[in-house]
């Protein structure tokens, strides 16, 4: 049986000597794992719709326990940031996250957007690549079930509170009062931070890169990001550590 559907490339592998392994995230069945016969022969056409980071229309057939790519012609390649080592290193974290975070024969339409969106504004490349990771993390995650509640304090309600506090552990914030003998717990999130974390979970798909942050307000967003997922994920991912050596000054 074939059917048609979108992706975006999120893993490959050779499989013996002339074939491809991939992992496409598609709209509406999750992640999909397929073979791509001949990827290696240049002349082949799927060949370069099937590389990682290929946002692509696909021809799939199915048959009893695997898929085979039947046709791919890519729709966008993401061209622009593959030219920069530092975007390129980050782009593939984002596909690493994906891999881990979306399921297999799951409707994935918002996650799809998401790491779309991203790569956009990798490509674009007018806001800061930490804070485009920090937005695609928190969005991942809590497409994912792993939602933050940052309402307010846990404790009193509070909305705000320049001492207020991020518990990555936890996935919640605590204003100043309610943390009185607790001054090292969690993150200290400020209100920059905190209406950043809040924007990044909260607003709509189309909007969660429409705002702006910097210098020490950006870098405890990103820190905060970067601890909610690596203790959601429970794991440190090695295109993680891969991206931190090249953009760690
Ligand atoms: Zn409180």
């Amino acid at each position: 049986m074939k059917f048609k559907t979108h992706g975006l490339v999120i893993y490959e592998k050779p499989a013996g000597e002339t074939d491809r392994y991939v992992s496409i995230l598609t709209k509406d069945r999750g992640v999909i794992h397929a073979f791509v016969r001949g990827a290696y022969n240049l002349k082949n056409p799927k060949s370069a719709a099937t590389r990682l980071l290929c946002y692509s229309d696909f021809i799939v057939y199915e048959s009893k326990d695997s898929f085979t790519v039947d046709s791919a012609e890519s729709k966008e390649m993401f061209i622009a940031l593959r030219k920069d080592i530092v975007k390129t290193a980050l782009a593939q974290y984002f596909c690493q996250l994906c891999y881990e975070l979306c399921s297999d024969n799951a409707y994935a339409g918002s996650y799809l957007r998401t790491v779309l969106n991203s790569l956009y504004m990798l490509c674009k490349g007018d806001k800061e690549l930490s804070l485009i990771k920090a937005v695609f993390e928190l969005r991942m995650l809590a497409l994912s079930g792993y939602m933050p509640d940052l309402k307010c304090c846990k404790i009193c309600g509070k909305f705000e509170d320049e001492e207020m506090r991020f518990a990555p552990d936890e996935g919640c914030l605590y204003c100043e009062d309610c943390l009185d003998n607790m001054n090292n717990y969690g993150i200290k999130t400020g209100l920059g931070a905190t209406a950043a974390m809040r924007h990044a979970i909260y607003a709509d798909d189309k909007k969660i890169f429409a705002f702006n942050l910097s210098g020490k307000s950006l870098e405890i967003f990103a820190n905060a990001a970067e601890s909610y997922t690596v203790r959601k994920t429970e794991k440190r991912l090695p295109t993680l550590d891969f991206y931190k050596t090249l953009s760690t000054p």
